[in-house]
């Protein structure tokens, strides 16, 4: 048949009236948009089409939603790397490194042990001494926070809410940097945006915003927001399977709460063993790949 197209994309005719885009008096064709499944020579078409169409561009709209959501942001963002050793970090985040406000870059702890050893007590990144006290480094993060750097504006919120720096606590106003964050790409405050939401703090709680925020982190590598994500789809929507897919990639990228999120779900016999043993064999590599002689020497010495 002649409308199949070769390349497996729609066929070259109007799914509607019929008419070609090739050869003389050929029309020009749009794609639905939704799907992608179908072309039409104009409006009208689509329109008259659309009863004829409208479950079918459903059904693969929500496909091609899912693919995004299940086949994208399986690697962990740029500033989840230690810019110096270039290992992901573990999580959680600030447990395990060090936030430096001259340059906004994260150091692993293994990192700044290393050097701290060394006597080398500057920025490892940047090589600016550490500021002297609260007013030098807030005077810092605004030269950051003027020159647009998203990292900086998010940590800048970040201090609005916990009145740090000598700054009054103010939760408006940090919700307003995270949202700036935001529009500039910052993963990290697009993730504690979801958090405020789903909280209510300095804003109108409302889940659907937060369940928006933590959905576009994850498909951009946020973890958390991935482990969250598979939470609301248990509590809010009851669609476990959909929970279980989100852990195993959250655990995968060495988040400990997804692996025990999928243990607890085997044992009520909602994920099969065989999850429980990827989500925990995934869970295990991550962990080894985020090791470093340094980093286990921090560890042990924080621990001592
Ligand atoms: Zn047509
Ligand atoms: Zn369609
Ligand atoms: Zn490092
Ligand atoms: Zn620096």
């Amino acid at each position: 048949m002649s409308c199949i197209a070769v390349d497996g994309g729609p066929a070259d005719v109007c799914a509607n009236c019929g008419k070609g885009s090739g050869g003389e008096g050929g029309v020009k064709l749009k794609d639905c948009t939704a799907c992608r499944l179908v072309k039409y020579c104009g409006v009208d078409c689509q329109r008259a089409h659309r009863k004829q169409h409208k479950k079918a561009c459903k059904r693969r709209a929500a496909e091609l939603k899912d693919e995004q959501l299940y086949g994208q942001g399986h690697e962990r963002p740029e500033g989840n790397f230690c810019p110096i050793c270039t290992l992901p970090i573990p999580l959680p985040i600030g447990d395990h490194s060090a936030f430096n406000v001259c340059c906004m870059k994260r150091i692993c702890n293994g990192c700044s042990m290393a050097a701290q050893k060394r006597g080398m007590l500057d920025c490892l990144f940047c090589r600016t001494p550490i500021p002297d006290d609260d007013a030098d480094a807030l005077a810092m993060i605004q030269t950051r926070v003027a020159k647009r750097d998203p990292a900086a504006i998010y940590y800048l919120g970040q201090q609005y809410f916990f009145g740090k720096y000598g700054l009054q606590e103010d939760s408006r106003k940090g919700v307003e940097l995270y949202t700036e964050a935001v529009e500039l790409g910052s993963v990290e405050a697009l993730f504690n945006l979801g958090v405020v939401y789903d909280d209510g703090e300095g804003v109108q709680q409302n889940k659907a915003k937060a369940a928006e925020c933590w959905t576009k982190a994850a498909i951009q590598g946020c973890p958390l927001s991935r482990h969250k994500i598979g939470c609301v789809e248990i509590n809010d929507r009851g669609r476990y399977d959909r929970a279980v897919k989100h852990f195993l990639i959250a655990a995968k990228m060495g988040y400990e709460d997804s692996v025990e999120a999928i243990k607890r779900l085997s044992m009520v016999g909602i994920a099969t063993k065989e999850q429980c043993t990827e989500a925990l064999k995934g869970y295990q590599d991550a962990v080894e790949e985020m090791k470093s002689h340094d980093r286990d020497e921090a560890s042990a010495l924080m621990k001592s």
